[in-house]
């Protein structure tokens, strides 16, 4: 394969080589049920209880408050159905107009049983406003879950705001926090919130496994009903693998996190210099203050970004655009249409998101290549004068 140079880490990342090395003894000759009674079983359960204690050090909670699951979508399903089957009196739920599909599906599905959905709205720069998000609160509200940053834009939202005014109102508050774990310090002790997503492969652990923090004394259901694993939060024999590599994974991010920080957040800034210089007219899309490190997503008007991403592919880029093909249509994002992005824009528009991997060389590649592209796709767009 030729050289490829990986931007698309929002959408997943590369499994870290100390991750891989740290699982591989689970996946061969320690393959032990962690339930079992036996010394073998034993160790791998021992190792699971390791691989707990990492992942609640990174999010600053106690061990007993992580469930692992199998992905983000499942954590997510699991907080929003589990604490409404736990307080079924109350029928309101809020969230916002720019979740992921794995919150605005299940919330939408929701409304097909009675419950009310709120989805707020966002600004142009993608921000939540808290006196609107105060307003819709009422006696009836369930469950408040808004996610903490923004996979295609990075935007933050005001989180910690949030949960304390849910606090103080008693609603349970749940983020979705994929996106976020991993390049935003987190401290679950000191903060309001109930509950919170994260989805292993976002943070250089493998596929196929996630958790749930829930804060001890949350009202929760079990969503998947089986064993008595997880202790008895959540059925089926774990993905033990999966759950070191996990551990692993938030043991190194809360190792590097600052340093990798500074250093990709300089090559995210070096990138959008470079393409807002050679590419005048293009737009930022998203609060350019109010952002996760690692995450560009930018807007070239009149052409199409799955255009740019076939070509961008041509060279070994990996990005990703801000349309999904729906029906045989390209339909532009629920997330830069919600922000009021033009059409235009939305359509041509697309993500770089960087990790650690990245290098400066890799920018300047991109950087190097890309206004030939955009300059070659406007020239065959009818919506351009010439
Ligand atoms: N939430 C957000 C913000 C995401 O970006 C993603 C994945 O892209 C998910 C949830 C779903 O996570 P998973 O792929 O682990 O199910």
């Amino acid at each position: 394969m030729n050289r490829v140079i990986y931007m698309d880490n929002n959408a997943t990342t590369r499994v870290a080589p100390e991750v891989l090395e740290e699982m591989m003894p689970y996946l061969t000759e320690l393959y032990g049920n962690p339930s079992s009674m036996h010394t073998f079983g034993g160790q791998v359960a021992h190792k699971i209880r390791a691989a707990r204690q990492q992942t609640a050090a990174l999010l600053g909670c106690d061990a007993d408050e992580i469930i692992f699951t199998s992905c983000g979508t499942e954590s997510n399903n699991t907080a929003i159905l589990g604490s409404l089957a736990a307080s079924p009196n109350k029928r309101t739920v809020i969230t916002t107009r720019v979740e992921h599909p794995a919150v605005l599906s299940p919330c939408r599905n929701l409304e097909q049983h009675g419950y009310r959905v709120i989805e707020l709205a966002v600004d142009k720069h993608g921000n939540l406003g808290m006196a609107e998000f105060e307003s819709a609160l009422s006696d009836d509200t369930a469950l408040v879950t808004a996610m903490y940053a923004n996979n295609e834009t990075g935007v933050v939202f005001p989180v910690e705001k949030i949960a304390a005014l849910c606090k103080e109102k008693g609603i349970p508050f749940h983020t979705d926090a994929v996106q976020a774990v991993g390049k935003i310090p987190l401290n679950m002790k000191k903060s309001g919130i109930d509950m919170l997503s994260l989805s292993g492969h976002k943070l250089h652990a493998p596929k196929g496994v996630g958790a749930l923090y829930v804060r001890r004394g949350t009202r929760l259901s079990p969503y998947l009903l089986g064993g008595h694993q997880e202790a008895n939060r959540r059925g089926g024999t774990e993905n033990v693998s999966g759950i070191v590599a996990l551990g692993k994974a938030c043991e190194l991010s809360q190792q590097y996190m600052e340093d990798e920080n500074t250093r990709i957040r300089g090559l995210r800034d070096r990138l959008q210099e470079k393409i807002l210089t050679i590419c005048p007219d293009a737009m930022v899309n998203g609060d350019v203050k109010n952002r996760l490190p690692n995450t560009l997503n930018v807007s070239f008007e009149f052409i199409e970004g799955e255009s740019i991403l076939m070509m961008l592919n041509q060279f070994g880029i990996c990005a990703s655009s801000g349309s999904a093909c729906t029906s045989g249509s390209l339909e532009p994002s629920h997330v830069l249409r919600a922000m009021g992005v033009p059409f235009t824009a939305a359509h041509g528009s697309i993500r770089f998101s960087l990790s650690r991997y990245n290098t400066q060389d890799e920018v300047d590649f991109v950087a190097e290549k890309l206004p030939a592209i955009v300059n070659r796709l406007r020239q065959l767009s009818p919506f351009v004068a010439k």
